[in-house]
């Protein structure tokens, strides 16, 4: 089965310059090769399907690195999700992934959900019992005693539980291992401080990779990173610098400088705030309470940016993840989050690879899927427009393919 496609430019992922009027060679559910101009005499046998894709940019399925499939993102707080029963919480992450899938978002990296829940819903699309984007999961986060999203079943504590927990998340079906390195959302724990010791963050990392896993650290400040990368860390999510209950944050050079030595990604995760300001600036009259998240959101996000700037200025490679679900980012918000790290300093092209070709390279699965080279999986999708001019035309999807296997096409 072969099928061309051709489309007014092409973005590969890999970060390389778009391809005017291109030509897009998809066999037996893989990429093949790529022209500009027009397809070869001879290339394809007579008779073999084209798709018309002209006005539309063409370019790999996009890449989440930091989803929970569990969560709607619909606003509801996580105390309020976890009351569900696990069948309920299976439906609402295939659901996700689904949704996630008709954005143009084919793969996602799911950081976190209840019980073996995620695990399920992975196995029913691997099953083919519907569409959905492609998921690597973790199972539970772990987390201490009591820590951030204890609710999801993942708490253990000391380097003997800590790697019992990692084999049992191994055993269930984990693609990876995540662990809480500090404090976070969850009601009753410090996003301030440190969670796990240096000690238990080794024997984490230790067993992790006997077990083949790679593994990365939820650290919303500076003391919780500093650990990770001396640990051995693969990955690291949000990279905040918080120092006290009110959220206040204090950038630290020496952190920074640290983790872009160690050459360890971290995952942007500035939509949280893009959606939380939009939600609340959608209410026209704000409840205190409301208003306090608002003005809370506002001083964090301006922190944010900041932080985004300095730390890229620094060296440190960003890679493109929403936290959706949590709260008010929604599983389709992977454009808005393009168009945040753009603002933070990137160019269009950098977001686009940062959410393609890099992410794949972070989760380890460039040899899969994430750019358009030949040989790979045929996750391909078209947009109308040209997103190098305009982000937000992401938001536009035209035809996801995912596999060679076309599961959205609006003409
Ligand atoms: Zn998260």
């Amino acid at each position: 089965m072969t099928t061309v496609i051709h489309a007014d430019r092409l973005i590969d992922g890999t970060g390389a310059a778009a391809i005017k009027d291109a030509v897009l060679v998809i066999e037996a559910g893989l990429i093949g090769d790529v022209f500009e101009g027009r397809l070869p005499e001879g290339r394809v046998p007579e008779g073999t399907e084209t798709i018309d894709l002209r006005g539309c940019t063409v370019l790999p399925g996009l890449i989440d690195t930091h989803v929970h499939l569990n969560m709607p993102g619909d606003g509801s707080m996580l105390e309020v999700v976890v009351r569900e029963t696990d069948g309920v919480l299976v439906a609402t992450s295939t659901l996700s992934a689904r949704r996630a899938l008709d954005a143009g978002i084919t793969t996602v990296r799911d950081v976190g959900g209840a019980r073996r829940t995620v695990f399920d819903a992975r196995r029913a699309l691997e099953l083919g019992h519907g569409p959905g984007a492609r998921i690597l999961a973790c199972g539970q986060p772990i987390t201490i005693t009591g820590g951030h999203t204890w609710y999801f079943g993942g708490e253990a504590d000391g380097e003997e539980g800590l790697r019992i927990k990692v084999r049992e998340m191994c055993k269930l079906g984990a693609d990876f291992i995540k662990v809480m390195a500090s404090g976070g959302g969850t009601v009753n724990t410090m996003s301030w401080l440190p969670s796990y010791s240096p000690r238990e963050l080794a024997a984490l990392v230790d067993e992790a990779h006997r077990q083949g896993r790679k593994i990365t650290a939820h650290c919303l400040c500076a003391e919780s990173t500093n650990w990770v990368v001396d640990a051995g860390f693969d990955g690291i999510e949000h990279g905040g610098f918080i120092v006290n209950k009110a959220g206040h944050q204090k950038y630290e050079p020496a952190t920074a400088d640290k983790v872009a030595r160690a050459g360890i990604p971290v995952t942007s995760t500035l939509a949280v705030g893009g959606f939380t300001l939009k939600a609340m600036r959608a209410i026209e009259h704000r409840t205190p309470a409301e208003q306090h998240v608002l003005d809370r959101w506002l001083r964090m996000s301006d922190e944010n940016f900041t932080q985004f700037r300095r730390m890229r200025e620094a060296g440190v490679t960003w890679v493109a993840g929403t936290d959706a679900g949590w709260r008010f980012t929604t599983i389709e918000g992977l454009p808005l989050e393009f168009e945040l790290m753009q603002q933070g300093g990137f160019s269009a092209l950098e977001a686009i690879t940062a959410g393609t070709g890099l992410a794949a390279r972070v989760l380890g699965i460039e040899d899969k899927v994430g750019t358009l080279k030949p040989g790979l999986a045929a996750d391909v999708i078209a947009v109308a427009g040209d997103p190098l001019d305009d982000l937000s035309r992401l938001g536009d999807i035209r035809m996801v393919m995912q596999g060679g296997h076309i599961r959205k096409r609006v003409s």
